[in-house]
Formats: structure tokens, sequence, C-alpha cells
């Protein structure tokens, strides 16, 4: 697999003990080095001004930039470095979504800081710029998707195309944690009404709650939208040793998500967002290359959490309301 990085994303650094450390790509990139994986790592340019203004105000790129905004949110402070390394991740982002395009394939853009929790003119969360957004704009597809499956909802992602049809939202979340939104009825309005489907989950939802949604939204969904890119939101922090948050994916579950992403037809490019084990993360990342290369790799935790679907109940409202559009 294609994998889009570069060592500049170790230089943002937070205060000793912040989760949006370094260590999270230092212990991806150990893991793959040590695998007998076929990948390889390629080098994206950094987005432009012009590439970042097709998602967000330049009043708010400038301040970014001019290190005039010191803080997004109390987690979330700007240093005089953030602007090159944020732009560079979302440059790698497009870079990720153009290569999987032009090959019809899976290719990943191994980044930070995330980027899902940064709408047009503000971000938080840990995130400054919206890389899958700035993607999604600058990848040249009419029908683009992003399928967010971090443990948090992409309120940025959700906001910026809340009013649009072009680029299909769907996010998993847990419910009733950071950020506070992504509730079912939020659908989007307008032209978008039906174009922004949250699942929000309970916590305790793992493997076989993913399945059934997948199964009977996801999967169904993007097979009658037919886009011409998928983009993954593909945040880690879902999986069950991550310490911020309480869903119970095991790494299986995750490549089995990805997978069948990779099944459906349209290139996937797949953006890191959160994730704060870094074990986990590693095991993750390695799991998946393995599984849409089809080489053998023996990840290590796979304990199933939920095996009777412990969210279906929350799936199955949700697929009620979605199912006015969409044939499910
Ligand atoms: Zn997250």
């Amino acid at each position: 697999m294609d994998i889009y990085y570069d060592p500049l994303f170790l230089e943002h650094r937070h205060i000793p003990g912040h989760p949006e450390s370094p260590s999270r790509l230092i212990s991806i990139v150990k893991g793959l080095e040590e695998s007998p994986l076929s990948f390889r790592f390629l080098k994206g340019s950094a987005a432009s001004a012009e590439q970042l203004g097709t998602v967000h105000s330049h009043s708010y790129i400038d301040g970014i930039r001019q290190w005039r905004i010191r803080y997004l949110d109390q987690e979330t402070p700007v240093y005089p470095s953030t602007y090159s390394i944020s732009a560079m991740a979302a440059g790698c982002a497009i870079s990720s979504t153009l290569h999987s395009i032009e090959s019809g394939g899976c290719v990943m853009a191994l980044i930070r800081p995330p980027g899902h929790h940064s709408g047009k003119d503000y971000g938080g969360g840990f995130c400054y710029f919206n890389n899958a957004a700035v993607a999604a704009r600058n990848c040249g597809q009419s029908r683009c998707a992003i399928v967010d499956i971090d443990v948090h909802h992409g309120n940025g992602t959700s906001d910026i195309f809340y009013g649009e049809r072009n680029v299909l939202y769907i996010s998993t979340h847990q419910s009733g944690i950071y950020p506070g939104t992504g509730e079912a009825r939020e659908i989007g309005s307008g032209e978008g009404e039906y174009f922004n489907l949250n699942l929000p989950l309970p916590s305790g939802s793992g493997d076989s709650t993913f399945d059934f949604a997948f199964d009977s939204v996801i999967m169904p969904v993007l097979r009658q939208y037919s886009p011409g890119v998928i983009i993954v939101s593909l945040g880690i922090d879902a999986h069950y040793l991550d310490p911020l948050a309480s869903l119970t994916l095991s790494t299986g579950g995750y490549v089995k998500c990805i997978s069948r992403l990779a099944s459906l037809g349209p290139p996937l490019s797949i953006v890191l967002e959160g994730g704060y084990n870094p074990d986990a993360l590693s095991d993750v990342v390695c799991g998946l290359v393995a599984g849409v290369c089809g080489e053998p790799y023996n990840t290590r935790f796979d304990v199933v959490h939920d095996r009777k679907g412990v969210g279906i109940g929350w799936v199955r409202s949700s697929l009620d309301i979605f199912s006015s559009h969409w044939r499910l």
C-alpha cells in the first residue's frame, strides 16, 4: 500500500502528557517498518492557502498562519509551527485521495494533527484544518463520501457539508461525549438533507454493532450514492484499548470495516484522525494494510467485547430516519 507520511508531523508537540502526541505516529511507523508487509512511504506537499480556502475562511487561515490565534480551545493551542505542519497534513490527505483515484485502489495518509473537529472558521479537539474536507474539495470528484469511524462525531466535517449533497458524510461515534453533536436527527439541510448521516452509539458498542451498522446502513447507502471516491476519517479511538472513550472495536473489527469499504469498488483514501493508544494504532494500521493487500499478519488486540450488538437498537433508530430517503 502507498502511504503518505512526513517526519514533519513529529514536530507538532503539546505539553507532556497530552494524548495527541508524536508517539502515535512513531508507533505506527515502527510497527510497519518491523513488519513484513508490502508498503512504501510517499512524500506529499503542503496544501496551499488556496486549497485550504476551499474549506476554511481566509481570516481563520491567516489567523493560524500569522499566529494571531493562539488557542482554539484549552487542549488545542496554536504554535508558530502549527500552520506549516497542519498544511502538510491536509496536503498529504489531498495527495492520498488523488493517488487513490488515479490508481483505483486504497491509499493512506498517516498524518497529524487530525482534522475532523475543524469547521470553516473554527478548530478544537486537537484539530486545526479539516484534512478530509480539504481532500474532498480538492479531488475533482462530483460525488465524494466521507465515512468517519472516529469515536467522536466529526462536527467540523458535518458543518462544512451540512447543506450539500456533493459530499455525503456518514459518522459512527459514541453518543454523549465530546463534541456533543451528531444526533441521528441531524440529517443535513436544504440540498444536503439526508446526506449527513449520524449513527450515534452507546458505550460498549463494538464489533457486532459495527457489523450491523455496515450491513444495514453504511454499505447500502454507499452503493446507492456511488461516490467517485470514499475518504475514511480513520479514528482509532473506537478501539477497546483507547483511553479517551468507551466503544470496543477490536483490531479485527477495524480491519473488517475498512476491507468492506475497499470491496465496494470506488477508490479508498484513508486519512488518520484520532486514536490515543499507540500500540492499538500500530496494530490497526498494520492489520488494515495486511487486510487490503491480502497479506498474512497476526494482529494482537482482537478480544471481541461486543458479541451481542449492544448498539443495534440505536442503529435501527437511525435507520428508521434515513429510510425516508435511502432504500434500507
Ligand atoms: Zn476522536
